[in-house]
């Protein structure tokens, strides 16, 4: 697929990042790349564009940079999951399982309406922990998950499997 291809072109490797062994997708290159930047949110959309979606969750950082145009794209609101302690009013949170430790993520109490649908994005799908978690705020503040995107899935890490009651759709696998 063409768009995989500009993906995998406009996404560096860079070895031992953040630790040694690690190697890093950075995909600074293809947000500088407007053409393939607005390739990927188009395709996001596109995919989702039968489903009526009410929010799109993004995933701090690298996920909000893709889920704010995607959810202009889809006329849906706007959804920040962040690190603790970033949120200023009423939060949920979750903490899952990190290699070395934990880390927690929260969103606003009120961010869902009631029923709403939710689109989850992230730039890259590892591991799939910081997916689980934004999967469960998302329904413990009453939404429904109708989708979660990835820009790129990075299979070896098996992270799928943890999200296995999703909807998961990732536009390059690695
Ligand atoms: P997970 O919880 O292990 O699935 O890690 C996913 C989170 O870590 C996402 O929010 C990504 O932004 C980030 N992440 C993990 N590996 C990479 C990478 O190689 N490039 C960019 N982000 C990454």
């Amino acid at each position: 697929q063409d768009l995989d291809r500009l993906i995998a072109k406009s996404v560096r490797d860079v070895p031992d990042f953040p630790e040694p062994g690690v190697v890093f997708k950075d995909i600074t290159p293809l947000l500088a790349d407007s053409e393939v930047f607005g390739a990927v949110v188009a395709a996001v959309a596109d995919h989702h564009r039968g489903a009526t979606v009410d929010h799109v969750v993004g995933l701090e950082a690298r996920g909000f940079i893709f889920a704010a145009p995607i959810a202009l794209a889809l006329g849906a609101a706007f959804v920040p999951v962040r690190k603790s302690g970033k949120l200023p009013s009423d939060t949920l949170s979750a903490t899952y399982d990190l290699e070395y430790g934990t880390a927690t993520v929260e969103m606003h109490t009120d961010a869902i309406a009631p029923g709403g649908r939710v689109l989850i994005v992230d730039d890259v799908l590892a591991t799939g922990g910081t997916g689980r978690a934004a999967v469960d705020l998302v329904r413990r503040a009453g939404g429904t998950v109708v989708g979660f995107s990835v820009l790129m899935e990075l299979a070896f890490l098996q992270g799928r499997e943890k999200l296995a009651d999703v909807e998961l759709h990732a536009l390059s696998v690695v």
